[in-house]
C-alpha cells in the first residue's frame, strides 16, 4: 500500500462538475489500494475575489482579518470535496490547516511552516478514509491565530504533509500537463518537460514560474520529497521534479540540457540611487537602510563612477517599492546621494539550465537574440545555472518568445491550457 498526497489547484475545483471529476480521481486512487491525503485550493479565482472584496471594504485590510477571510476559500472547497467523495460511498474527512497540524510562524500572509503534527490526518487514514486538508493555511502557536502561507501556498501544504507522513509521492494536479519550458499561456509553443532537477525548478520558481510555489520546491528538496506535477484534466504523465543526487525515482537516465526553461515576471521595480559618493562603506550604508524595510533585494548594479560619484540600482518587489523609497529618502542627508527614483515598468527574464555549468557562450547567445529583436537589456545577474536580465515590461512576452526560439525550446505543437484564467 502506498501513501499518496494529491494536491488540486483552484482551476481543478472551480465548480461542482470539476469537484466531481476530481473526486472520481481520488476515489480511483483510493480503490486501487492506496492511502490518499488530498490538499485542496480555493475554488477558481475565489482567493482573488475575496481580496477584491476586502479592498472594496477598506483601503488597507488588517493582515489578521485578511488571513481569516482568505482561509475561508479553502474551507469551502475541502468541505464540498469531502461530501462529494462520501456521496461516492468512500469515507472522507476534511480538516482545516490548524486541524491538520500545520504549525507556522505568526507572519500573516507569508507564514512559514515550523512544525507539522498530522495526528488527525493519520487517524482518518487508519480508519480507511480519505483525508482532505485545506491548503495554504496554518496556525501559529505564538499568536494563537490563523495564518496563510502566501499566494500559491497550497503546494507547500502538500509537500509539508507528504514529508511529515513519509508519503511515497506528492502529486500536484493543475491546469496544464506539467512543468513546461516556459509559461504555455505566454508561449503556446512551450514544451512539456518530463523530468527536471529540483535545483532547476527552484531557480524557475524563484524567477516567476508560478506552476509551483517556491517554498514547496525548497521544502521538497530539503526533505527529499519527489514531486509529480500533472494535469487534473487528463491522464498525461506530467513532470517529475527530483534530486539527481538521490537518483531518478523511475530510474530514468536524464540527459542534462544547457537550457531547461525560461521564467519571467513583472512583479519587481527598479530603484536607482544616483550621485552616491564613491567612497568605501556607502553601499553598506544604503543597503543597511533597505534591509531595515525587510524588502527582498534581487539584482544590484553599480555604475562606474564619474567625478567621485556613482549610481546604484537594485530591484525589489513592486509591493515594497514605496516603503524602500521612503526609508532612503528619510536618510538622504546621511547617505549623501543626489537623485532617487523608482521604475515599476520593468520585467525580469530568467534563463535556467543545469548544463550552463559546463557550457560556454550561453550569455552571448542570449544577448545576441535580444539585440536582434531590438530589446534593450537594463540589468544582468547570474548564478551558476541561471542568467537573468531586466527589460522594459512591455517587451517581456516578446523577449521570452525570442529566447525560447533561440535556445531551441519550441515544440512542434501548441500546448493545451485546460482551465483557469491565469489570474
Ligand atoms: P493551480 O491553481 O493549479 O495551483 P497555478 O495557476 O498556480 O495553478 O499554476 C499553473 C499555471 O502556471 C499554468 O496555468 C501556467 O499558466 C503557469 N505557468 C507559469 N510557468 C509555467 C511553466 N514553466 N510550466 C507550466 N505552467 C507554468
Ligand atoms: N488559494 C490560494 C491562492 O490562490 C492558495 C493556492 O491556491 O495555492 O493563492
Ligand atoms: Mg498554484
Amino acid at each position: 500500500m502506498a501513501l499518496i498526497v494529491q494536491k488540486f489547484g483552484g482551476s481543478s475545483v472551480a465548480d461542482a462538475e470539476s469537484i466531481q471529476r476530481v473526486a472520481r480521481r481520488i476515489v480511483e486512487t483510493h480503490e486501487a489500494g492506496n492511502e490518499v491525503v488530498v490538499v485542496v485550493s480555493a475554488m477558481g479565482d475565489s482567493t482573488d475575489e475575496l481580496l477584491d472584496l476586502a479592498s472594496e471594504c477598506t483601503a488597507s485590510p488588517a493582515p489578521r482579518e485578511l488571513d481569516m477571510l482568505l482561509t475561508a476559500g479553502e474551507r469551502i472547497s475541502m468541505a464540498l470535496l469531502a461530501m462529494t467523495i462520501k456521496g461516492m460511498d468512500v469515507d472522507a474527512f476534511s480538516f482545516t490547516g490548524s486541524q491538520a497540524g500545520m504549525i507556522t510562524t505568526p507572519d500573516h500572509g507569508s507564514a512559514k511552516i515550523v512544525d507539522v503534527t498530522p495526528g488527525r490526518v493519520r487517524e482518518a487514514l487508519d480508519k480507511g478514509a480519505v483525508a482532505i486538508v485545506a491548503g495554504f493555511q496554518g496556525f501559529s502557536r505564538d499568536s494563537r491565530d490563523i495564518t496563510t502561507l502566501g499566494r500559491g501556498g497550497s503546494d507547500t501544504t502538500a509537500v509539508a504533509l507528504a514529508a511529515a507522513l513519509n508519503a511515497d509521492v506528492c502529486e500536484i494536479y493543475t491546469d496544464v500537463d506539467g512543468v513546461f519550458t516556459t509559461d504555455p499561456r505566454m508561449v503556446p509553443l512551450a514544451r512539456k518537460i518530463d523530468s527536471i532537477t529540483a535545483e532547476e525548478m527552484l531557480e524557475l520558481a524563484a524567477s516567476g514560474a508560478k506552476v509551483l510555489h517556491l517554498r514547496a520546491v525548497e521544502y521538497a528538496r530539503r526533505h527529499g520529497v519527489v514531486l509529480h506535477v500533472r494535469s487534473s484534466f487528463t491522464g498525461e504523465e506530467g513532470t517529475i521534479v527530483y534530486d539527481p543526487a538521490k537518483g531518478h525515482p523511475k530510474g530514468v537516465q536524464v540527459e542534462e540540457s544547457v537550457i531547461t526553461g525560461i521564467a519571467a515576471e513583472k512583479s519587481e521595480a527598479k530603484i536607482t540611487v544616483g550621485g552616491v559618493p564613491d567612497v568605501p562603506g556607502k553601499a553598506a550604508q544604503i543597503f543597511e537602510v533597505v534591509a531595515k524595510t525587510d524588502a527582498n533585494i534581487d539584482i544590484i548594479v553599480q555604475n562606474i563612477s564619474e567625478e567621485g560619484r556613482t549610481d546604484i540600482s537594485f530591484t525589489v518587489p513592486v509591493t515594497d517599492g514605496e516603503r524602500v523609497l521612503a526609508a532612503l529618502e528619510a536618510e538622504r542627508e546621511a547617505l549623501g546621494f543626489g537623485r532617487l527614483k523608482m521604475d515599476d515598468q520593468i520585467a525580469k527574464i530568467a534563463v535556467v539550465g543545469a548544463g550552463m555549468r559546463t557550457s560556454t557562450g550561453v550569455s552571448a547567445q542570449l544577448f545576441r537574440a535580444l539585440y536582434d529583436a531590438g530589446i534593450n537589456i537594463e540589468m544582468i545577474s547570474t548564478s551558476e545555472i541561471r542568467i537573468s536580465v531586466v527589460t522594459r515590461a512591455d517587451r517581456m512576452e516578446e523577449a521570452v518568445r525570442v529566447l525560447h526560439t533561440a535556445f531551441g525550446l519550441d515544440a512542434e505543437d501548441e500546448a493545451t491550457v485546460y482551465a483557469g484564467t491565469g489570474r
